[in-house]
């Protein structure tokens, strides 16, 4: 039997509880194969297993396959590939195994069945025999007032008799919870305080289905119990459905677990989130260029915090302090900007090798395929260079492209800088070719003090005659420290482009 206790209760500023944990925490998420995964799945996730780490308890993945109608193929493979990816590993469920399995509740149904009869023998539930409206793609919550209205039925004052005769017609039904008619039903709710329902307001809903499916209501509270679940921390739209569960937990005599609503997750303009908030699916970060340790913490703020002026937290160090008293009750803001900006303090702290590690997989796809494959070695010393001025791993491709191609084709017109003409950039030009061809010491400072006499002979200012070999170097006016990167560029590169600039500028003049 799972034991913990609550400690004394001392109301905080943004929470209502705090609370100690003592006793196996396992906790669970339970996904629905119903679409790609998004952000407030994993969300959910990361809480979960952030609270199972805290604690040292154990984390489960529970696959919720009940409701047919919805199913979405690779869903599920989506959503573990998700949770790799960020790192986030599950102690008991798909792939891993564990004692409480089967995990996916599709090959649970003869508990279901059985825990039904039970319910149905003890006067708990009865069968139903109106007619059944179709499945519909609506969601959970609209399907409980579907259900609730469709509870109009008479199907649980049917006398004996009555249940043998439409059996023997085999008239098909669904198995109803028959609720408490009278009094209240109430949850302790560790992020939302109590919370209280007349039970006259929860009508009579399905716990099987006619297609010999149980509903979500009375899966989750027998898998809860089976697996030993102490916590059930889910997103705040379940909490309407929490009374039910309270109802089933009663009447099937299981002790319940501790439940705690995570706030929802909003866009900025306060509205529920949503596509048009920009990329929401966990593939779709990650092929937009954010690392999963950047995801990471930013999901972490999405309702809880280190403290009231934490951004930037390592995955340590909320597992360390990862307590239910600091979730918010409030909804959380989903803010792309921070995200990016998150993600680029992320991408500075990578070393070189990971950063090119990382850009490897980005350059393959959006580089033209005659630069590839990329050496990583160069790419190695490339990747400082760029590290202060990429947000997202998306940028690779086009920020490193000028090092990878072998000459610039630009607009010739775009060499000269302001306060220059023809003639004096070609004469730069081939001053700077002269000097790079003659040096074989390619170090930046050697560069540094080489090129700047040469300009000061010229008597362009150093903006000019940068600014010249900034663009006949790489085709474009910002770059890398110019003298930095001339050193990574190397000197056949470089003296390359010097010629190729140097000739295509005489030819247009
Ligand atoms: N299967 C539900 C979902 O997909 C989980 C609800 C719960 O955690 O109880 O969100």
């Amino acid at each position: 039997m799972l034991q913990y206790q609550l400690s004394v209760f001392i109301p905080l500023d943004h929470c209502l509880w705090r609370f100690d944990v003592s006793g196996e925490v396992r906790v669970r998420f339970a996904p629905s194969p119903t679409g790609l995964p998004h952000i407030g799945n994993i969300r959910t996730a990361l809480f979960n297993w952030l609270f199972a780490r805290h604690h040292g308890g154990k984390f489960i993945v529970r696959v919720e396959d009940t409701d047919q109608a919805r199913l979405v193929p690779g869903s599920i493979e989506a959503m573990l590939e998700g949770l790799r990816w960020l790192n986030i590993d599950w102690d008991e469920g798909p792939v891993v195994g564990g004692n409480s399995g089967p995990y996916y509740q599709s090959e649970r149904l003869h508990i279901y069945h059985d825990l039904a009869e039970r319910l149905v023998s003890q006067g708990n539930a009865y069968r139903c025999y109106c007619s059944q409206k179709p499945p519909s793609q609506d969601t959970q919550e609209q399907r409980d007032r579907r259900v609730s209205a469709s509870a109009e039925c008479k199907c649980r004052d049917l006398s004996q008799e009555d249940i043998v005769k439409l059996s023997v017609d085999q008239k098909s039904n669904v198995v109803r919870f028959a609720m408490p008619k009278e009094g209240v039903t109430r949850v302790k709710d560790l992020i939302r305080g109590e919370v209280e329902w007349r039970n006259e307001t929860l009508n009579d809903f399905i716990i099987l289905k006619s297609d010999g499916f149980p509903t979500y209501h009375l899966a989750v509270v027998a898998d809860d119990h089976l697996m030993e679940i102490s916590h059930v921390m889910r997103a705040e739209e379940w909490l309407p459905s929490t009374p039910r569960h309270l109802q089933l937990f009663e009447a099937l005599g299981y002790e319940p677990p501790q439940f705690a609503h995570l706030p929802m997750i909003m866009g900025s303009d306060r509205a529920k989130l949503s596509k048009r908030h920009g990329a929401t699916a966990i593939g779709e970060f990650k092929d937009n260029g954010i690392l999963p340790e950047a995801l990471i913490n930013f999901m972490v703020l999405l309702g809880w915090a280190l403290d009231d002026k934490t951004d930037l937290v390592s995955t340590q160090t909320v597992i360390e302090n990862f307590t239910l008293n600091r979730i918010t009750k409030s909804s959380a803001i989903f803010d792309q900007e921070k995200l990016l900006w998150m993600n680029g303090m992320y991408v500075r702290e990578l070393t070189p090798v990971e950063l090119a590690k990382r850009m490897t997989p980005f350059l393959e796809r959006d580089l033209p395929k005659d630069l590839l494959p990329v050496d990583q070695q160069y790419l190695q010393r490339i990747a400082p260079l760029l590290q202060e001025r990429i947000k997202s791993l998306e940028e690779s491709a086009y920020i490193t492209e000028y090092f990878f191609k072998a000459d610039e084709k630009f607009d010739t017109s775009t060499i000269i800088q302001k306060g220059m003409d023809r003639d004096s950039t070609l004469s730069a030009l081939k001053a700077a070719l002269d000097g790079l061809s003659a040096t074989d010491d390619y170090r930046h400072q050697n560069l540094e003090e080489m090129l700047n006499a040469t300009g000061e002979k010229l008597e362009l200012s150093r903006r000019q005659f940068l600014g010249v070999l900034r663009t006949a170097a790489t085709g474009r006016s910002v770059s890398p420290p110019l003298f930095e990167m001339l050193e990574v560029l190397g000197k056949d590169r470089t003296v390359s482009r010097m010629k190729n600039a140097v000739e295509r500028f005489s030819a247009a003049s």
